[in-house]
């Protein structure tokens, strides 16, 4: 067995002990091998044991590995996204999970229209508050939701957040609630076009605690490929 098939095991294990002990359905958290850097031949392992999500950061390098990996696994795109790449992200990406401001749902719907594709989409939130993380503020983000919802050629399917960096991941967890409570309000509102499904959130080094807080779509990189160079 590849060390890639091994840590999709683990991860897989321990995502499922971190629902058990949430109460909930294992089922109900989709894991994503996030492969930026990473070499072709570790994503085909990845993809024969079982991935079914890819996520990306850069349009480029995943415009290669679409051409030559094929759309039988769903590619995201996670990673900041310029608008001049708009163009290229609503025809390559199952879902862009970064829309964090309105000058670039703008763009994606003016292209996904003339591509003639409705475009998935997560509003991504930042919750930490650190400058670094390209999120919008919660408080904008329920204004950002109800202006993309009138885009009719981009469908929002949930939320994303990416946590600061912390030595203990408990330390996280405020976050990650406050995500899932940002979505349950949004939610409350019943605004057409606009589902509150997912919650993308959790990486390798504190996906159990997002998913003990709801988590629907882990992004692990490191747990399953290792670091990167
Ligand atoms: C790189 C990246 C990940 C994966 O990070 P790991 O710590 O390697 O699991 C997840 N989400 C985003 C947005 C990333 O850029």
């Amino acid at each position: 067995m590849s060390d890639v098939t091994e840590n999709i095991l683990r991860v897989r294990e321990r995502i499922a002990a971190a629902a058990a002990r949430a109460g909930r359905d294992p089922s109900g958290v989709r894991l994503m091998g996030v492969t930026k850097t990473v070499g072709d031949d570790r994503i085909r392992q990845a993809i024969a044991a079982g991935i079914d999500i890819i996520g990306e950061n850069y349009v480029q390098e995943a415009r290669r590995k679409i051409e030559l990996m094929g759309k039988n696994v769903e590619w995201h795109f996670i990673g900041h996204l310029q608008t001049n790449k708009a163009k290229y992200a609503v025809r390559l990406f199952d879902m862009i999970h970064s829309v964090n401001r309105m000058s670039l749902a703008e763009e994606l719907n003016r292209r996904a229209g003339a591509a003639g594709v409705v475009c998935r989409v997560l509003i991504e939130v930042n919750l930490g508050g650190e400058e670094s993380k390209s999120g919008a503020p919660p408080d904008e983000a329920p204004g950002l939701i109800r202006a993309v919802a009138q885009m009719p050629n981009l469908s929002i399917r949930g939320l994303m957040t990416m946590a600061p960096w912390y030595d203990d991941p408990e330390k996280a967890r405020p976050c990650f609630a406050g995500l899932r409570a940002l979505r349950d309000q949004i939610a409350a509102e019943n605004i057409p076009n606009v589902t509150m499904r997912e919650l993308s959130m959790g990486m390798t080094d504190d996906f159990e605690v997002a998913v003990e807080e709801g988590s629907t779509i882990v992004r692990i990189g490191r747990a399953i490929f290792g670091e990167r160079t």
